[in-house]
């Protein structure tokens, strides 16, 4: 967990964000500034320090599994 991180924070509800999903592994808001109609943001629960970091099989589970 890392005190300064602003996603880290998001999930520990330190800053308020309109959640729109959540499940074990990642957390989905939408974006404060958003740069379309529907923007949204999906984080993973577990800390990264990049999206390339992230797990690509939790990833893929979560954002393109519609069952
Ligand atoms: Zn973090």
């Amino acid at each position: 967990m890392e005190e300064d991180c602003i996603f880290c924070k998001i999930i520990r509800r330190e800053i308020p964000s309109s959640i729109v999903y959540e499940n074990n592994d990642i957390l989905a808001f939408n974006d404060i500034n958003p740069q379309a109609p529907i923007h949204i943001i999906v984080i993973p629960k577990k800390h990264v320090e990049s999206v390339l970091n992230a797990d690509g099989e939790m990833v893929r589970k979560n954002i393109y599994s519609n069952k």
